[in-house]
């Protein structure tokens, strides 16, 4: 909230002192209005600077999806890109083309018919990327329901509750009822029984996830489609899927070349992944694509002017930094498909070795074991009442790991859990740290007596498995 300042109000009222170390002038600057006058460029660089160092140390971020690393090449070329604007496509005809042929090696990694025909952009992210699929999912259907004379007023996109936090921000944002899947039992995300039982005449799409958030396992796509097949050949509702692969559309072709999810699927209409994530780009891209012209209708797509001629766009953003393609292009073409292939399979080593190593301690019970994208999340046995998961991440954090706790939405809230998420750079090595500090935190945890932290103590440290508002999961 703009409005509001951080911190507390004895701390906002007061300037922020800059060390006079520095020797410089001025010793005093504003914290929150535009300061009167200027200063040195090495002095405001530096009280930045010092202040950044308080952010977390991101080798120890076991939370986050997104990249913090990445190679020094990568960092130069993003360097020599910071000033290039993505829409400005005439002036920067080369960084357009580079997009371009980052949308079709995407095209081709997930088996479109026509990769050469392929249709797609880079976003800001997955989020952005969501917005764009679930607009062309909502106006297809309009044209659909209109030419037939019959009413748009009541579009509904179906998915599991365990949909990251975008799928309800664009349900909210463009007036489309979501209708959730809830959890129950042993069952963490959606299926193909489930999906179906919720469809109805007035669905614009099905949202199939490719590595929840929650949990870190792939929704079974080609399950989902084939459910629908069938609910088309009872019913003739014929309903497109979106696939949310933004951490497993980088994963599953590269580890599981054999599992239909992408356009292999005739039912899978588009796809969006995070270029930032294990694409392994520093944060600030994304990508979605659409399987042909018919599943992006042409009114959605607006044309800027490039090199005189006409280039088609489909964004929610005007501007945007270029750097961030520049630096895809270069992993595609560093790493080619062998590269991301090692990379990615090391992350699943380490995932699947650290859960398994997990799981043998003792008090916890994995419910994935990162074998899907490389996220694994883990409970605590029946029986463990003298501590909460939300003392192990907070005794995780006290050695400098980030390693969140949270519960589960409808009908599981009853379920908290710790997650990992093993990225780029995450090896062996630190999964063996990790490991002894946990053995460490667990030997304090035992002397405990009862829990000391619960949900309440651990807000908003989830990282994009956030739960939703409270409403009614799978509301007709
Ligand atoms: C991270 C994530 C998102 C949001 O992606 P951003 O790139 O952070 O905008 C959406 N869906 C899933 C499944 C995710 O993991």
């Amino acid at each position: 909230m703009p409005e509001q300042h951080a911190g507390d109000d004895d701390r906002a009222s007061r300037d922020l002192e800059i060390n006079p170390v520095f020797s410089r002038e001025p010793l005093r600057v504003p914290r929150y209005a535009l300061p009167d006058a200027e200063m040195e460029p090495d002095t405001a660089y530096q009280v930045i600077h010092d202040e950044l160092m308080l952010d977390g140390n991101a080798r120890q971020n076991l939370a986050t999806f997104v990249s913090t690393w990445a190679e020094p090449q990568a960092r130069r070329l993003m360097n020599e890109c910071a000033e290039k604007n993505m829409i400005d496509k005439d002036e920067y005809p080369q960084t357009a083309e580079l997009e371009t042929r980052c949308v079709h090696m995407l095209a081709r990694l997930w088996h479109a018919e026509h990769p050469q025909r392929a249709i797609g952009c880079s976003t800001t992210g997955s989020s952005e990327a969501a917005m764009l699929g679930g607009l062309a999912l909502k106006r297809r259907w309009q044209q659909r329901r209109r030419a037939e004379g019959r009413p748009t007023d009541r579009p509904n996109l179906v998915m599991g509750i365990n949909v990251q936090i975008c799928w309800e921000k664009f349900a909210d944002y463009f007036e489309v009822e979501p209708r959730y899947v809830p959890m129950e039992g042993e069952r963490f995300h959606l299926t193909a029984e489930t999906a179906t039982q919720l469809c109805d005449e007035n669905t614009i799409g099905v949202v199939a996830v490719l590595g929840s958030t929650f949990d870190g396992s792939y929704e079974p796509v080609a399950g989902i489609a084939a459910a629908l097949d069938d609910l088309q050949s009872r019913t003739g509702l014929d309903i497109p899927i979106h696939v949310d692969g933004a951490s497993g559309a980088m994963i599953a072709p590269f580890l599981d070349p054999e599992l239909e999810w992408d356009f292999r699927l005739p039912r899978v209409a588009s796809i969006n992944t995070s270029g930032h994530k294990y694409g392994l780009v520093m944060p600030g891209v994304g990508w979605a694509l659409w399987r042909n012209e018919a599943a992006l209708p042409e009114d959605l797509v607006f044309h800027v002017n490039y090199l005189g001629g006409d280039m088609p766009t489909f964004a929610l953003n005007f501007s945007r930094p270029g750097a961030q393609i520049v630096a895809q292009y270069y992993n595609f073409l560093r790493l080619g498909f062998e590269g991301y292939r090692r990379v990615q399979q090391t992350c699943r080593d380490v995932a699947t070795g650290l859960a398994r190593r997990i799981a043998a301690l003792g008090p916890f019970e994995l419910l994935t074991d990162g074998g899907d994208i490389p996220v694994f999340a883990f409970r605590l046995r029946d029986g463990i009442e003298h501590f909460s998961v939300f003392d192990v991440s907070a005794g995780l954090r006290e050695q400098g790991w980030l390693v969140p706790a949270y519960t589960f939405p409808a009908h599981r809230t009853d379920l908290a859990v710790l997650r990992i998420v093993v990225r780029n750079g995450f090896s062996h090595d630190l999964a063996d740290l990790l490991l002894r500090d946990l053995r460490r935190v667990l030997a304090r945890l035992d002397k405990q007596h009862e829990p000391h932290r619960d949900a309440e103590d651990a807000g908003g440290f989830a990282h994009g498995a956030e739960t939703k508002n409270p409403r009614t999961p799978g509301r007709h």
